[in-house]
């Protein structure tokens, strides 16, 4: 292969993408690496969203928390020691309670959007600063390119090549891993407006088995969308104090009344930020479910409405990678994020323990092409 202007871009600057950056910096990886981000800053679906119109307005519109599976060990530990050292991350420790169609009930694995496995953890200040902490850990060499889609992909003995939405070249790299599933999954066809798959179109089938499978795989993944309402309500210190962080509905009341839960998130001018996690558009509060907290419920009805955030692909459903279709090598690409097969699948472990396990496999390939054995 002749020479490229870097060693590695990643695509995707959420907990995945940004873990992965950390973990090859923290095993002594020497390569130069790009990230591309199509949103305005790191986190993906565990970011944060700021208002023009007031400074202290920070809310977490997506993941409220990181659900994490003990036993992980080894570099995932490790990393997370040190983002909980950087004080990027803390132990949970705020009220949840569930809802049930009778009122309240103890929070169990049947509750929607609640994992009972693992521990949870918070981003400080906010859930955007995970992925801000991994990035910072992984090194200023890393060359950051926020608000650029990649649409096209190319590969040739050049290496990778990245287009963005407007046809403009974004990089030239040896080597190539996908954080978001997108450019391989058949919905970037209307989402994109293209024939094929970009990553299908990049290399033509046979060039890479592991790749083939790895698309075929991907072609069956199933992604459950979410509606995330967000709300600015007014209310006294005291009456936040009594309301509980998280209110999980049961599955029952989720079916019922099409929402997963309702996340409270006092701002530092003492706003109160209320994200309600729908299973479909436009879905209304009901005031049934708010009855055990009437200052709660009487703050609901008088609020702001910021408007909805649509995650298009909020959770994985089916049909998780495999982890030997995590790394291609005959065409230097890897896969991480929550929807490769491990513990955490869908979740911000599975994003995070994905990203570190393909950092060693980048790592090994670079060993391998060091020592002759991989052109
Ligand atoms: C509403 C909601 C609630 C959740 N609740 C929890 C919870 O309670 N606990 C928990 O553990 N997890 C939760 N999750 C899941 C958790 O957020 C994800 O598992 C995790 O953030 C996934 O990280 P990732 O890096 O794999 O993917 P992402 O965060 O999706 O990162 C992929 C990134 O790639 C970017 N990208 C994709 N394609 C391109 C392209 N072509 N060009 C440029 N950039 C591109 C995207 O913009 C994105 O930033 C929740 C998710 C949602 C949406």
């Amino acid at each position: 292969m002749t020479s490229c202007d870097c060693d590695l871009a990643v695509v995707g600057a959420g907990l995945a993408g940004t873990t992965l950056l950390a973990s090859l910096r923290l095993a002594g990886w020497q390569g130069s690496a790009m990230v591309i981000e199509v949103g305005r800053g790191p986190g993906g679906r565990a970011s944060t969203r700021l208002r023009r119109d007031n400074p202290h307005w920070r809310l977490d519109h997506g993941a409220p928390v990181l659900h994490l599976q003990s036993g992980g060990g080894g570099a995932l530990a490790d990393l997370l020691q040190k983002l909980e050292a950087m004080g990027a991350i803390s132990a949970d420790t705020s009220e949840s309670v569930c809802v049930g169609l009778d009122g309240l009930q103890s929070l169990d694995t049947t509750s929607a959007g609640f994992d009972a496995g693992g521990s949870c953890w918070r981003g400080r200040p906010t859930m955007g600063s995970v992925a801000a902490a991994l990035l910072d850990l992984a090194g200023d060499s890393v060359i950051r390119r926020f608000g650029v889609r990649v649409q096209t992909l190319q590969a040739s003995d050049r290496g990778w090549d990245l287009h963005d939405q407007h046809g403009q070249a974004v990089v030239n790299a040896r080597m190539l891993v996908l954080s978001g599933n997108m450019l391989a999954h058949p919905r970037s066809l209307a989402m994109l407006g293209l024939a094929n798959r970009p990553l299908r179109e990049a290399c033509a089938v046979g060039l890479d088995p592991v790749l083939d499978q790895a698309l075929d795989r991907i072609a069956s993944m199933r992604m459950a969308p979410r509606w995330n309402r967000m709300l600015a309500l007014s209310a006294e210190p005291a009456e936040v104090a009594s309301w509980p962080r998280q209110i999980v509905l049961s599955a029952a009341a989720s079916q019922q009344w099409q929402l997963e839960r309702l996340v409270v998130q006092p701002m530092a001018d003492d706003s109160v930020g209320l994200v309600v996690h729908g299973l479909t558009d436009s879905v209304p509060v009901p005031m049934d479910l708010l009855s055990p907290w009437p200052s709660l419920a009487a703050a609901v009805a008088s609020a702001d409405d910021l408007g909805v955030m649509r995650w298009g692909a909020a959770r994985p459903l089916d049909h998780p990678l495999p982890v030997d279709l995590q790394w291609c090598p005959k065409v230097a690409l890897g896969f991480c994020g929550d929807w490769i097969d491990g513990p955490g699948f869908g979740r911000a472990h599975g994003a995070m323990a994905s990203a570190v396990a393909l950092a060693d496999r980048i790592v090994e390939h670079d060993a391998l092409v060091a020592s002759g054995a991989m052109a």
